[in-house]
């Protein structure tokens, strides 16, 4: 019998959701599958806010898919009409030779974008409530911003199902397995075939993809919110940040963008606790709280104030923290963002309906192939 469907995504987070909204948008006759309801909170694609930026010090190779990444955002949010992406401007403070100033440094120098290098005390003139330690450096970009995980996701649903795109929700899968002529699907309400299948199951990759034997480690990270004494006023044209202190931890932040008693984000980055995405732990106790409020001390010392509130999220690592994206015979698989993959949610969306549909993307991912891993 043949299948209604050339595609199936399976989990539709951030990562499925852009992959249905690409496949939709060529004429793909595609199923979406998820276990939960669109644009939940209980993934890795919540919290209202997610750092964007170009200079990246993950690794120069990055940077053309953050290029067509934000023609892709701005292109979403056209076709969808609403506001996904807002530049506030980045900032990348660290000693000299931390990853974060001089990893920034170095991408930003490799594909000539625009950027300027800071010293902390121009820091502290240009933005107050941000105080280096004497010595620290920054590079600030313009070009960097926020995009709002919640409403992409939503988005690219949106315009999946307005194309076509049968998105179907609450149904588990179970498992995804290759047959002679095309892949089935087992779920929790009901078996379906397609030529292909995109697996992007976030924080679920470990038992959904076990098989592959992929090194991953599901961390739990917490996203904080606190009250600045002083109010939020001061906070409200602050630029994204990402600070590195001695011993290399990373906190980062954003400006006040959630409104006058929404209080100001900030987090960690990496540091995570492992986790089990089915009972993952939503209890942030006051230790926790605690040692957060400590850091920002440091760097943002204005901002330490009474906890808005504080909200567990997911990161799947590798262990270099770069992404998995590979498509083997009949099934493409996007995984293991280690905490850094929002930021190209589109583009990702757009190179996975590339493999379905054609084996091979002209987007540069060899980064990214698993056999690295094994
Ligand atoms: C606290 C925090 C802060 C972050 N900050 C940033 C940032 O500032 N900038 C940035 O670029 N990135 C950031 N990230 C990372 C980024 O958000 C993630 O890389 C990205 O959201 C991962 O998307 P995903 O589609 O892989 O996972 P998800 O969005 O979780 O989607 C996976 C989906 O698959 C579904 N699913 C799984 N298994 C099944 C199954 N068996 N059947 C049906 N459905 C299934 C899940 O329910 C889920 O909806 C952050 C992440 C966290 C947690």
């Amino acid at each position: 019998m043949s299948s209604p469907y050339d595609v199936i995504v399976v989990g539709l987070g951030g990562m499925g959701s852009a992959t249905v909204r690409h496949l939709a948008a060529r004429g793909v006759r595609v199923l979406g599958l998820e276990q939960f309801t669109p644009a939940h909170d209980r993934g890795s694609s919540h919290g209202g806010s997610r750092v964007i930026r170009q200079s990246y010090f993950e690794d120069p190779a990055y940077v053309p898919l953050l290029l067509r990444a934000y023609e892709l955002w701005e292109e979403a949010e056209k076709d969808a009409s609403v506001d996904l992406l807002t530049l506030t401007g980045g900032l990348y403070l660290g000693p000299e030779r931390s990853t974060t100033f001089a990893g920034s440094l170095r991408a930003a120098q490799e594909w000539d974008l625009p950027h300027e290098v800071l010293d902390a005390r121009a820091v502290r003139e240009r933005f107050p409530t941000i105080t280096p330690a004497a010595g620290e450096v920054a590079v600030y970009e313009e070009r960097a911003g926020f995009v709002r995980p919640e409403a992409t996701v939503a988005a690219h649903l949106d315009l999946a199902a307005r194309d076509g795109a049968d998105l179907r929700f609450g149904l588990q899968v179970r498992d995804v397995v290759e047959t002679g002529d095309g892949v089935t699907v087992r779920t929790s309400d009901g078996t379906f075939t397609a030529g292909h299948v995109v697996v992007s199951p976030g924080a679920w990759a470990p038992s959904l993809l076990r098989d592959l034997g992929l090194p991953l480690r599901v961390e739990r990270q917490v996203q904080y919110w606190f009250a600045p004494p002083g109010g939020v006023e001061p906070f409200v044209d602050n630029p994204v940040y990402v600070s590195e202190q001695a011993g290399g931890a990373q906190i980062y932040g954003f400006p006040a963008i959630d409104g006058p008693r929404g209080g100001v984000k900030v987090a960690f980055f990496r540091r995570g606790t492992d986790a089990d995405p089915d009972a993952l732990d939503r209890v942030v106790t006051d230790a926790e709280v605690d040692e957060m409020r400590a850091r920002v001390a440091d760097t943002l010392p204005s901002l330490v104030g009474p906890l808005v509130k504080a909200v567990p999220c997911m990161y799947t690592t590798t262990p270099d923290e770069h992404f998995v994206i590979r498509r083997r015979d009949r099934v493409t698989v996007a995984c293991g963002f280690s905490g850094h993959g929002f930021k190209f949610v589109p583009v990702i969306g757009e190179i996975c309906a590339d493999l379905a549909t054609t084996g091979t993307t002209a987007h540069p991912i060899g980064l990214f192939d698993s056999e690295r891993l094994t």
